[in-house]
């Protein structure tokens, strides 16, 4: 499905890049807004990416960054911002985004992030194996049924705990999980011990799962935040 939402205020600009992508063989969902273009997904159905300007009218980029992410975490996001501030980049790929473009820019490189992006989110997204109990993410399979990790194929031991994180990571591939939905995703609703648990069985993931855990280039860190998996390497 080459499917793109396009959030953007301003008229001019919004059709060129609809324009632009519909050449290049996208369907294109037009949104003036975040609410609209929340409404439109909706009706519409799910796209593979979006384009998210941040300086809108009602809900902001970000805000709908987010309110996306939370939904549809297979879907790729790229913002798309006036301000050219680094503070600004990285609070968009801190809630989530992929990519961050700023304005002016150009609209053929925009449309190849935009497929480089599309390609990447597909790809990364964890596919059944042949066995319908395996997720293989990257060079990594988890077996669902023994509960086994391999990396190139050998196995990895892991606790429990460890397996889930896994699980957590290999679903949600390339999205930052802040610490408290990684705990309440592993330990459940009802655990109310400290984060702190989560970074230490992530220390522990990384010596297992990372070829230099000094070095992570799967487990990343997503600075006061908490963690994205990567599963290309990053
Ligand atoms: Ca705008």
């Amino acid at each position: 499905m080459k499917r793109v939402l396009v959030v953007e205020d301003e008229q001019s600009i919004r059709e060129m890049i609809a324009l632009n992508l519909s050449m290049a063989g996208w369907e294109v969902l037009e949104a003036g807004s975040a609410e609209k273009g929340i409404q439109l997904l909706q009706t519409a159905g799910p796209c593979s990416v979006a384009l998210l300007d941040v300086m809108l009218p009602g809900m902001n980029g970000f805000s709908l960054c987010e309110t996306l992410r939370r939904d549809n975490p297979d879907m790729g996001i790229i913002i798309l911002s006036a301000k050219s501030q680094e503070s600004d980049k990285v609070k968009g790929l801190s809630i989530g985004a992929d990519d961050y473009m700023t304005k002016p820019f150009s609209v053929n490189e925009l449309v190849a992030r935009l497929e480089a992006l599309a390609r990447r989110v597909q790809r990364s997204q964890p596919v059944r194996g042949e066995d319908q109990d395996q997720l293989v993410s990257g060079p990594f399979i988890l077996d669902e049924r023994s509960r086994i990790l391999y990396k190139n194929g050998t196995p990895v031991d892991l606790t429990q705990v460890e397996f889930q994180i896994m699980e957590l990571f290999f679903k949600n591939p390339g999205t930052a999980l802040v610490r408290e939905k990684i705990l309440k995703g592993v330990w459940g609703e009802n655990y109310f011990g400290d984060v702190k648990i989560v970074d230490v069985n992530i220390r522990r993931l990384r010596m297992k799962v990372e070829d230099q855990p000094s070095d992570p280039q799967h487990i990343l860190t997503v600075w006061g935040y908490g963690y994205r998996w990567s599963p290309e390497g990053k």
